[in-house]
């Protein structure tokens, strides 16, 4: 039995899935006839209290879409120094937007109000104009961490106060929904736009979201299409997003109560030195001393165990839909043999 949590982008859809996909209507979508798609869009935005939503190919696409319609060339974005949108967008920012970043150190990736305020440029013209404020909830390379609404409510007012525009990396929004018992409409309601994805920890093959205003979509169809992300009968795959949406997120609890277990199961072992506090899906521990973690990862593939390393010393597994209990009860018991 392979044990595989190398990311919660490894899942495979279900027949009920795939049977929903089947029969999805579908039309042309680059003429807005493509009725699935239309009403994913309209739901997840209705979801979370906006206007309008975009469906498009990945959560790197929804980010550099965003990031394109809030800034001009020689803008600059502010962010954590661990932000996906920083770290694993391919320099997209630099290619799409021509933007600069201001990255700040956080907790765990979780950036302050206070912090944001210090690094908003003044109208000086040496220095850019600060255009965009992202943050990512749950944060990926913060172990899943994600953001007290308070904070967010504090980041919002001063986007407002300052004229910025706030976007919102939820390539795991659900996970960090559930993990606060935070409505999507109470959190929706802070944002200028969030991009969700549906092919991580929901479950669906492909597909991200990005959600805002009307006229903020309106441009993001256009940047979409210069991208190169304009679909034909996408409702094919947009029903298994929809289908993900209505069946795929009060699960996300289960997962987060085995990372809470795995983590407390490393944690014992001696070839671990120390785990990240567990919040929601995902565990990143670092390897005892002497140890490298290739070569950790690489016993634990002799063990059927996958997953990845996540710098010279770190290594992340993730839980999510298709790690069953079978898999789950096998990997606590296969964790203790590993030397
Ligand atoms: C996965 C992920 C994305 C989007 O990745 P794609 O592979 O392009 O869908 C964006 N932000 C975060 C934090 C992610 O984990």
């Amino acid at each position: 039995m392979i044990i595989d949590l190398r990311s919660d982008t490894f899942t495979k859809p279900t027949s009920a899935m795939k049977e929903f996909m089947f029969n999805a209507e579908v039309g042309d979508d680059v003429f807005n006839e493509d009725p699935t798609v239309n009403a994913l869009q309209d739901y997840c935005a209705e979801l979370f209290g906006m206007e309008a939503g975009l469906y498009c190919s990945s959560g790197t696409q929804t980010n550099q879409i965003a990031i394109g319609v809030h800034t001009k060339p020689g803008d600059e974005v502010i962010c954590s120094n661990l932000a996906h949108i920083y770290i694993y967008e391919g320099g997209g920012i630099a290619l799409n937007s021509g933007c600069s970043m201001a990255l700040l150190e956080g907790d765990h990736g979780r950036i302050t109000a206070d912090a944001i305020r210090n690094a908003i440029n003044p109208d000086d013209i040496h220095r850019p104009i600060s255009s965009l404020v992202c943050i990512e909830d749950t944060v990926n390379k913060g172990g899943g961490a994600c953001y007290d609404l308070e904070e967010i409510k504090k980041i919002s007012a001063l986007c407002k106060e300052k004229g910025l525009a706030f976007h919102c990396d939820g390539a795991r929004i659900f996970n960090a929904l559930v993990a606060k018992n935070i409505s999507p409409k109470e959190y929706g309601q802070y944002f200028d736009s969030i991009s969700i994805c549906l092919s991580k920890g929901l479950g669906a093959p492909v597909g991200s979201i990005l959600i805002g205003r009307r006229d903020f979509i309106k441009k993001a169809i256009r940047r979409r299409k210069s991208m190169g992300g304009g679909m034909r009968q996408a409702g094919i795959i947009a029903a298994a997003g929809l289908f993900a949406l209505k069946n795929n997120v009060e699960r996300l609890k289960i997962d987060h109560e085995k990372a809470q277990v795995i983590a407390d199961k490393l944690v014992q072992l001696s070839w671990v030195k120390s785990v990240m506090p567990v919040e929601t899906n995902i565990v990143i521990f670092t390897v005892a001393d002497g140890l490298t973690s290739d070569e950790m990862v690489q016993k634990l593939a002799k063990q059927d165990i996958k997953c990845f390393t996540f710098g010279p010393d770190k290594i992340r597994m993730v839980t999510h839909l298709d790690l069953t209990d079978d898999h789950y009860n096998e990997l606590l018991k296969r964790l203790s043999s590993v030397q």
